[in-house]
């Protein structure tokens, strides 16, 4: 109660919402609640978490929910929304809150006449999250764009460049559960370019998408692709005789496709199951638990070690676990 009032007092608009449930701010609709809840812009986001830390109250900065497995007893904590979608375009650059969503920002940008995000169509959650996990699909990533960021680090709001953020494969300084930093905006550098064959290539990436991706709530790529080396190629190529092509030339093996070769699509615990469409894939069927979500990711680790001697990692990350 009390951290409420001192919470309430930093914030002009809205309120902080007491025990939030949060599975419906994730794609997969999973997850209790969170101790306090404050959807706000950036400014005052940035008031709520000094507040949060002065307190000892732990704090999150939630983007659409999209990349996240929610614990069933949910977060002992205050979760920040950044609501600040704004968007404005100079030249070939971009500046835009974190809060803004991706899909916008791709309509944006093309409306605008840049290309450089078509790869991005289809990819929900916001700006912040997307930098976050250096989101990323067909051989583009956000790092690719990014030339400066505004980020609060815990005592002060500093600029960053993008090689202070540590790009790698789905990864940041921002992501992971020790990180207290909070990205506020972003310039990105986009190009122009030949705007028809930038809308042909967003249509045939949506359709692809639609093709592949469950109907069923989900969180997209649960684990990430596997690098692995010569030594693992031999060993796989002994289990999987028909190992493609393109794994063996770029040495990274997609998690669904290991997955799918043991046969576990439509393998199911409790609420959740592989899914039938793409066995990336973990989907809710309803009613699902997180608890069902962390049994489902330990046996397909378990037997993908098992088989093919590689251990998968996840894309997604943890909250309130
Ligand atoms: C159907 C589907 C398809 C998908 N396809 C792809 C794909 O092709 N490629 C891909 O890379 N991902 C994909 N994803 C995963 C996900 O959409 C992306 O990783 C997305 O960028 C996550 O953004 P978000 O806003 O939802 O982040 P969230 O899930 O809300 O949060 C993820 C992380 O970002 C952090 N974060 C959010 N905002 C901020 C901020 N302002 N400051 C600091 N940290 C912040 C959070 O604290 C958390 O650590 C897919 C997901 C779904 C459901």
């Amino acid at each position: 109660m009390e951290s409420l009032n001192k919470f309430q007092k930093v914030i002009k608009t809205g309120e902080i919402k007491e025990n939030e449930p949060l599975a419906m701010w994730t794609t997969w609709n999973i997850g209790g609640p969170a101790r306090y809840f404050a959807m706000v812009n950036s400014d005052e986001a940035v008031l709520l978490a000094e507040t949060a830390k002065r307190n000892d109250c732990p704090f999150f900065v939630l983007g659409g929910g999209s990349n996240l497995l929610v614990s069933d007893t949910g977060y002992p904590g205050l979760v920040i929304k950044i609501k600040d979608d704004k968007i404005k375009i100079k030249g070939t650059k971009i500046e835009c809150g974190a809060g803004l969503s991706l899909g916008k920002l791709v309509g944006e940008s093309m409306s605008s006449w840049l290309t450089g995000l078509e790869w991005a169509a289809g990819i929900p959650g916001t700006l912040g999250g997307a930098i976050c996990n250096n989101a990323g699909a067909y051989g583009s990533e956000m790092a690719d764009s990014v030339v400066e960021l505004l980020v609060w680090q815990g005592d002060k709001i500093k600029k960053l460049k993008k090689s202070d953020c540590r790009f790698g494969y789905r990864q940041s300084i921002f992501k992971g559960a020790e990180k207290k930093q909070i990205i506020l905006s972003a310039t990105l550098q986009l190009a122009t370019g030949e705007i028809e064959t930038s809308r042909q290539k967003v249509k045939d990436i949506l359709k692809q998408r639609k093709d592949k991706i469950p109907t069923e709530p989900n969180t997209g790529s649960v684990f990430k692709n596997i690098a692995v080396d010569d030594d693992d190629l031999t060993r796989l190529q002994k289990e999987i005789s028909d190992l493609p092509e393109s794994f063996k030339k770029a040495k990274i093996i997609s998690a669904g496709y290991l997955i799918d070769q043991l046969g576990l699509k439509g393998q199911k615990i409790g609420g959740v199951a592989i899914s039938e469409k793409h066995a990336g894939f973990i989907v809710n069927l309803g009613g699902a638990t997180s608890s069902d979500v962390i049994m489902l990711i330990s046996i397909i680790k378990q037997k993908v070690r098992d088989n093919f001697g590689l251990q998968l990692q996840e894309e997604i990350e943890y909250l309130g676990f």
